[in-house]
């Protein structure tokens, strides 16, 4: 078998390695994530340098011998330069790729995760709603990896008219399910809430990008995916979004 390999990839983390070269986390359509090294990328001259950067998307030769892959070439699809530019759309980017970082695992093919992150990285800069984006976004990774929070009425009898959404059971309750399971803590959703949840995960991110939500429910939205994250997938402080709370809301 042929240890030369060559496909299509998003470089979701860059960072130095010793003088000259750059550890490059890549996600792949064919190998899933893939950790390699770009040797000399550092060099001015390097032919590698102009595509071992974060929010890279292109085609790429690796040679895997026995220890880290290593890159052999790469062809450049897209820069994502609107992304560069402003430092807002910079910091959803990275949080973007920060957050599929953290939730697929080394192993195990992920197109579906691929396909998600380059057409979420194409939309950021001409989103209606940043935040409505970020949002869609975070619940088909979730969705993706197999840790859907549940929207579509009462986990446990189906009724419709249910508001408390339980983070530990990951969906929402009504008040009866709630008192006989004695659930007492949850988040209390308005109905536009479950509503604008059920919306982003049916329509297509492409779809979603012309939506725009009230501050309110985003907000509520924001804070039951965050914990739902911390409390099933313990992925811990993302840099990014910790900076981004830190600015004011966007246009
Ligand atoms: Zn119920």
């Amino acid at each position: 078998m042929s240890r030369y390999i060559k496909g299509n990839a998003l470089v979701l983390r860059s960072r130095p390695l010793g003088e000259a070269d750059r550890l490059i986390t890549f996600l792949s359509w064919d190998w899933g994530k893939l950790t390699a090294v770009a040797r000399g990328a550092r060099k001015i001259k390097s032919k590698l340098a102009s595509g071992v950067d974060l929010f890279i998307y292109g085609s790429y030769q690796f040679y895997r011998g026995r220890g880290l892959a290593i890159v052999t070439g790469v062809e450049v699809k897209e820069h994502f330069v609107n992304l560069r530019q402003d430092p807002y759309l910079y910091t959803y980017g990275l949080y973007l790729a920060e957050l599929t970082d953290r939730l697929i695992p080394e192993s195990g093919l992920c197109p579906e995760v691929c396909n998600l992150l380059l057409q979420g990285w194409e939309l950021l800069p001409e989103a209606a709603d940043l935040l409505v984006l970020i949002r869609a976004f975070e619940l088909k990774l979730l969705q993706a990896a197999g840790y859907s929070p549940h929207f579509g009425g009462c986990l446990h009898c189906g009724a419709p008219r249910a508001a408390l959404f339980s983070v530990s059971q990951g969906g929402l309750l009504c008040p009866d399910c709630a008192g006989k399971q004695g659930v007492a803590k949850g988040f209390t959703l308005q109905p536009g809430t479950v509503a604008l949840a059920k919306t982003l995960l049916k329509l297509s991110l492409k779809q979603v990008q012309v939506i725009r939500s009230r501050p309110r429910q985003e907000q509520e939205l924001a804070r039951i995916i965050e914990t739902f994250l911390q409390y099933h997938l313990q992925i811990g402080e993302i840099n990014s979004l910790r900076y981004l709370k830190s600015l004011p809301a966007p246009r």
